[in-house]
């Protein structure tokens, strides 16, 4: 029998510090943890769950400095080489220390669970099962181009990127469904990942997906899963007991030994983008996950990001058009524009709008108003001295909410009652300006008082359920009109759905940031989309006062072929993304100055042969929370040559050993 001897382990800790560290281990030669195993190890006076990534008989620590690991988790099998390269992979790319980007992207509780905790859970999985009626849900037959488009997805082999280029209601979905149908028969163990943009899409698409499969263990990953669910369902993937993992942006980076499909759903939607900590795009790391195992991937949508649309042009992706809707006799709702220097709104609508909701109402069919911006109207004021609602902490406005009774900082949530006179001259009239979607629905209940409307945005589905409750009532006909944010504009099906109107998208029309047009364009043909799908016919009223604006034309003529190309074109004369990449280093102090002072420093303290660096600028909301906000923007026609530059300028700025908060964030969407 050998004596334990002890062997070093190299641990990856969730902390910014760039390195991994080494602990001591004592066990028999045959009994060595692996590689891709959790422990449990004492750091800075802390005990954490870190991730083992090496195991060797040296190291540079001396002898009395260096520490024993406390436990390893070995009855959970470890993370795979693949996985692990996937986490190295996201952690050089977006220029962060691998336990800062490898631990978070785990459950929680495995990195808080005693042992006896994951015992459990490994027991509660294993008792997981199906459900005892495995009688699949009959598959529609496919029309052609759907036909086609499942066959190249399904049956490729390979590193095979498609973009699955369908309109509104062209049945991408149930392309998706028969592509995961052949995959599943071709592959014994094989798994599938199934990324939605959206929470609120994944029970209709988890309803399809159990009813098609019911054989088949299905495992959900959002955030609004409890810690406990979450472990679970993800343990099911990580053991290979769910085939099917169907989740929001952070289910990229799940544990998935067999995975053998990506499906990315609406692909050009920007909450696959991580907006806080690791600020990765978890579409670019589904397409690296692909080319990683070398399976295939598709990408669909009715409005494909600029950058997927240049890859699909340049042959990179295979393009898969689906150009009619799928359901007997839906063709696209006629999209028309109301100019509303013509036509004066009241409380918000022309009177076009009006008499188009008053028809629906007779004939019983469903209106849905879209307007992203919640709350009752964005700011108060008042007339006579000409006082705001401003935030006291941030660069923006209280936002009415009247029902509630409240102002609301959408940025810092700051909360107030509503004053009753005016803070500065004390004047008792205080205005409401502009509006928001309670304030339509205000209007609306006052012109159809016999008229069922519901509203459907984060205020009113802040309760858990609650939003699942709302997109329920409106399946089940109990809406006559549907007032809602972005929240509403996405992915839903909505059968009896007839007429969209529109409220107020000029705003986006003038930003600075140049993907806003992009993103507009995205928004009303998603919302437009949402009319029409069960073959009866519908129509999309934008109120506008730029009727002339070429956008708006392109919505008309629902020609995304040409708006994209056009747009491309551009981007590409004023050389801006895909031709070319972009990073931002953004500063937070509490005065502005030493944001600026930092960044100012930053931009000299590393070489930049053929890399741009532009001077530091306030963010467009400067103040967040007390807390003034500057940026960098850094660009080069080379990607290669960026992300050199960047590790040696990460490396630097470590050093620098500021006292300012700074963060990198690589391809930016928001400048
Ligand atoms: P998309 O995601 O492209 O907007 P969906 O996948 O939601 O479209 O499909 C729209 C509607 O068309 C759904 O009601 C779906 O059941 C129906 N559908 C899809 N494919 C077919 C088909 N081949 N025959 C009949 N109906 C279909
Ligand atoms: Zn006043
Ligand atoms: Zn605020």
């Amino acid at each position: 029998m050998n004596n334990p001897r002890p062997c070093i382990l190299q641990i990856a800790i969730d902390t910014p510090l760039d390195a991994v560290f080494d602990y001591r281990w004592q066990c028999e030669d045959d009994q060595r943890p692996q590689i891709g195993q959790l422990a449990l190890v004492s750091f800075a006076r802390r005990e954490v769950v870190g991730l083992i990534v090496g195991v060797s008989d040296q190291t540079d620590v001396p002898v009395d400095k260096l520490k024993d690991a406390l436990a390893v988790r070995s009855q959970l099998s470890p993370l795979s080489a693949q996985w692990l390269a996937l986490a190295g992979f996201a952690a050089d790319y977006y220029q962060r220390p691998l336990g800062e980007v490898a631990l978070p992207g785990l459950p929680k509780n495995l990195r808080v669970l005693t042992t006896v905790a994951l015992d459990r859970a490994i027991k509660k999985l294993a008792k997981l099962d199906l459900p005892h009626d495995p009688t699949p849900a009959n598959m529609p037959l496919l029309n052609a181009q759907q036909q086609q488009a499942a066959d190249a997805i399904g049956g490729a082999q390979g590193f095979k990127p498609a973009l699955l280029y369908g309109v509104t209601g062209s049945g991408k979905t149930e392309v998706y469904l028969q592509a995961c149908a052949q995959v599943l028969a071709r592959e014994p163990d094989g798994q599938i990942l199934i990324l939605v943009p959206e929470i609120n899409l994944t029970p209709q698409l988890e309803g399809n997906i159990r009813a098609r499969f019911p054989g088949v263990m299905l495992a959900t990953l959002h955030s609004s899963l409890s810690e406990g669910e979450r472990m679970l369902h993800w343990l099911a993937a990580h053991e290979g007991k769910a085939r099917i993992v169907l989740g929001t942006r952070l289910a990229i980076l799940s544990s998935l030994p067999h995975l053998k499909l990506i499906v990315i759903d609406e692909e050009h939607d920007p909450s696959y983008k991580q907006q806080e900590g690791l600020r990765y795009s978890a579409r670019d790391l589904a397409v690296w996950r692909a080319w990683q195992l070398r399976i295939p991937i598709v990408l669909g949508s009715a409005t494909p990001s600029l950058e997927s649309w240049h890859h699909a042009q340049s042959g990179r992706y295979r393009l898969l058009p689906l150009r009619e809707r799928a359901v007997k006799n839906a063709v696209l709702p006629q999209v028309k524009l109301i100019d509303m220097e013509r036509d004066k709104p009241q409380d918000g609508l022309t009177s076009q709008l009006i008499a188009a909701l008053r028809q629906r109402m007779e004939r019983g069919e469903q209106s849905l108003l879209f307007l992203n911006r919640r709350g009752y109207a964005p700011v108060i004021c008042c007339e006579s001295c000409g006082w705001i609602s401003e935030c006291t902490r941030c660069t923006s406005f209280m936002v009415l909410h009247r029902p509630e009774h409240r102002l609301r900082c959408h940025h810092c949530s700051l909360e107030m009652r509503i004053p009753r006179h005016c803070p500065t001259c004390g004047n008792v009239d205080l205005q409401p300006l502009g509006r928001g979607t309670q304030r339509v629905e205000e209007g609306l209940q006052a012109l159809f008082p016999q008229a069922r409307v519901l509203r459907i945005d984060a205020d009113s589905t802040r309760k858990k359920g609650s939003a699942q409750e709302a997109f329920d009532t409106v399946h089940r006909g109990e809406v006559d009109i549907l007032i809602g944010t972005q929240m509403v504009a996405k992915g839903h099906d909505f059968k009896k759905l007839t007429l969209v109107g529109i409220l107020n998208p000029d705003t986006a029309l003038f930003s600075q940031d140049y993907r806003a047009s992009e993103r507009l364009f995205a928004q009303l043909m998603q919302v437009a989309g949402r009319a029409g799908r069960a073959g009866i016919p519908s129509e999309v009223l934008i109120q506008t006062r730029y009727p002339q604006h070429p956008l708006y034309g392109a919505v008309v003529h629902h020609d995304y072929d040409h708006f994209a190309t056009a747009l491309l074109e551009e981007r590409e004369q004023a050389a801006l993304p895909p031709y070319l990449f972009q990073a931002l280093l953004r500063a937070e102090a509490r005065e502005l100055a030493t944001a600026i002072e930092f960044l100012n420093m930053a931009k000299d303290c590393v070489a930049h042969p053929g890399i741009t660096i532009n001077d530091p600028i306030p963010m467009t909301m400067t103040r967040v929370h007390n807390v003034d906000r500057a940026q960098l923007l850094v660009e080069s026609p080379s990607r290669p040559a960026l992300q050199a530059f960047l590790r040696e300028w990460m490396h630097a700025l470590r050093e620098m050993k500021s006292r300012v908060k700074w963060s990198l964030e690589v391809d930016p969407l928001d400048i």
